[in-house]
This record gives structure tokens, sequence and C-alpha cells, in this order.
């Protein structure tokens, strides 16, 4: 292998943590290369998590506001602007025993990587939890969604539910009374876990209303949703709610399954980072945003730690002769 066939670093993502760290290190000379992901249903497609959300109020910089989608835009321009190769593309399979690592976009089973990098940084984000129903499979896309931004439009004047209490379910609870008759929320338990003022803006919304202690037991409907069965938890009454679309907003899980077996990972599935630091256990591994916070998970805070982790690789490669 010649040392010209190696990419200094690799960045694997296009969230807020990916394309800070492109940023960083485009305007450090590293010449780094995106693999941005693909689109998907769910939250690990280009862009990230705020491709799928609405209005961004807690973005420095925008006092008025901005939409998840085109921030992240802005992101992608900015990283361009400085150099950044953007590569649109899904990582199959990484070997970690580097440095050089591999990364394998496309078929996994190739001998030889697609490309190698001394240094790599882990941007893969995190992606929607499901409630595991078997329905679920069959009516996502049909009625069942996991995002207000690309599907809201769908359900003009419509009765539809969305499931948690938490700050996702009131932004898409919210967001949806633009389009829907009425919003149900479906909480199990009889108090939210969302942020004061989000539980405030719901509860002023006169088109959301609340079924607490009550969880979803099954989605009806074969080709289209026509309904959702649920339970209250107290009196375990089966009811029916007679809805035509279901948002599901009760969390999110870190995309780390391509690391599984080379990297540690927390019991919750996040990878670990030293403390104060971007470094994973391995050398010339860098890992950045919502695939290792499982505490702050903003955008801001993602993008901070992209920042970190190019200026961490940097100065590791840097250290290493590769710099
Ligand atoms: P979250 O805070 O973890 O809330 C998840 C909600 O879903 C909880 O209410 C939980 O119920 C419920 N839930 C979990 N599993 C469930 C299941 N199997 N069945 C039914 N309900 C279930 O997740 P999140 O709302 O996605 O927020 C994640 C983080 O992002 C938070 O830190 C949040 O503040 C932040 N965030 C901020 C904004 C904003 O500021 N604009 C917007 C979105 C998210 P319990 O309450 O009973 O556990």
């Amino acid at each position: 292998m010649i040392d010209s066939d190696v990419h200094k670093v690799i960045i694997i993502g296009s969230g807020p943590a990916g394309l800070t760290a492109a940023i960083y290190s485009a305007r450090a000379n590293l010449n780094p290369l995106v693999i941005e992901g693909e689109p998907s249903s769910n939250s690990d497609q280009p862009g990230g998590q705020l491709m799928l959300t609405t209005d961004v109020e807690n973005y420095p910089g925008f006092p008025e506001g901005v939409m998840g989608p085109e921030l992240m835009v802005k992101f992608r321009e900015q990283a361009q602007r400085f150099g950044a190769h953007m590569l649109g593309g899904k990582v199959s399979r990484v070997d970690l025993s580097g440095p050089p690592h591999g990364v394998w976009v496309g078929d996994p089973n190739t001998p030889e990587p697609t490309y190698r990098a001394w240094a790599l940084i882990l941007s893969t984000g995190a992606r929607s939890i499901m409630l595991g129903l078997p329905a679920e499979e069959r009516l996502i896309g049909h009625g069942l969604s996991t995002c207000a931004t690309c599907d809201g439009f769908f359900f003009r004047d419509q009765h539809i539910a969305v499931v948690g209490g938490g700050d996702s379910a009131m932004e898409e609870a919210n967001f949806l009374t633009r389009f829907a008759s009425k919003v149900t929320v479906i909480h199990r338990r009889d108090e939210l876990r969302a942020s004061k003022i989000m539980q405030d803006r719901a509860f002023a919304n006169e088109r959301i209303e609340f079924l607490w202690n009550t969880v979803v037991t099954d989605i009806l409907g074969e080709d289209t949703l026509t309904g959702v069965k649920v339970r209250n938890v107290v009196t375990d009454e089966d009811s029916v709610l007679d809805v035509t679309g279901l948002f599901i907003a009760i969390g999110h899980r870190p995309n780390t399954t391509l690391f599984e077996g080379q990297l540690t990972l927390t019991d919750t599935g996040y990878l670990v980072t030293q403390p104060d630091s971007s470094r994973t256990e391995i050398e010339g591994v860098f890992a950045s945003g919502d695939v290792q916070d499982d505490v702050y998970r903003q955008a801001v805070t993602a993008a901070g730690s992209g920042c970190m982790a190019a200026i961490d690789a940097e100065r590791w490669l840097e250290a290493a002769g590769h710099g």
C-alpha cells in the first residue's frame, strides 16, 4: 500500500457532528472525505436527525429559528466551501485494526476496503426507537411515521396520534397541528418528560389532547393505517382510537452496529470516548455527536463534539507523522 492511497481523514456521517468535523478538518487542509449516508425511512440519512425535524429554535445564531433541513444544507455548503469531499453512500463495514483503518461502501464482502484512512471520525448519529409491534414494518410510510416534517402534510384535516411524552413528541404534536384537525398524544404515564416550555406549548394548543397512562398495543390496517389499539395501563381497559396516522416519538438509539466487536459500547449501545476528548480506545479513531452522547443530544453539542474530533484528529495525525 502506498501512502497516497490512504486518506488523512474519513468522516462517517453527515449530521451536525460529521459536517462540523468536515468544516474544521477541511480548513486544516486535511482534505476530508465525508461518507454521508443514504436516504432511508429512519434517521441515518444524509444530514442526520435534523433532516426529520421542523423549527429549530435553540441553535445559536438564528434568533428567528431555522428549519432543520435548511440548517443542514448550510452546514454542508460550508464544509464544501473549504474542500470537503462528499460521498453519497452507506458504510457497510469498517476494519479498525489499523491505522490505517479500512472502510467499505457497498459490498462488505470484498477483501479490500473501498477506502483507507489514517484517522476516522465516527459521527453516525442515532435513530428513532420503534414500539416493536409487528404491524410497524407493514405500515411504516402508510400512515405510520417517525417524521412529522416529512409526512405531516399528508394528514391535512385528519385526526392523528403521537406516541411519547418527551420533547420530540411535543415538538411533533405541535407541528402536526398545522395540518391535522386533532392530534392525540398517547403517553404511558400521567406526567410528561418534556421540558417545561414544550409542555406549556402543547397544553396551550387546543388541537392537542392527551391520553394518559396509555400504551399502543396494535396498529390497525392492512395497506394503510386505519386505527390504533390502545390500553389504559391503570384500568387495563382496551379501546380503539380512530386515527389515520400515528407518529412514533419515543426516543433514539445510536447507530453503532458497524462498530460492534471492535469498539467498546455502553449498555445502551453508545460509543465510549475518553473524558474531555473524542478519542476512542483505538489509535486514529475518533467519535463525535449523538453516537457517543446519551446525555445532551443537541445539534449544538453534536456540532461542538465534531469540532473536538477534527482538532483531536489533526493533532493525532501531526504527532503520528501523517499530518
Ligand atoms: P426522551 O426524552 O427519551 O423521551 C422519550 C419519551 O418516550 C418518554 O416520554 C418515554 O416515556 C416515552 N417512551 C419511551 N419508550 C417508550 C415505549 N416503548 N412506549 C411508549 N412510550 C415510550 O426522547 P426524545 O423526546 O426523543 O428527546 C431526546 C432528547 O432530545 C432529549 O434530551 C430532548 O430534550 C432533546 N430534544 C430537544 C428538542 C428541542 O429542544 N427542540 C426536541 C426534540 C428532542 P417515559 O417518560 O415514561 O420514560
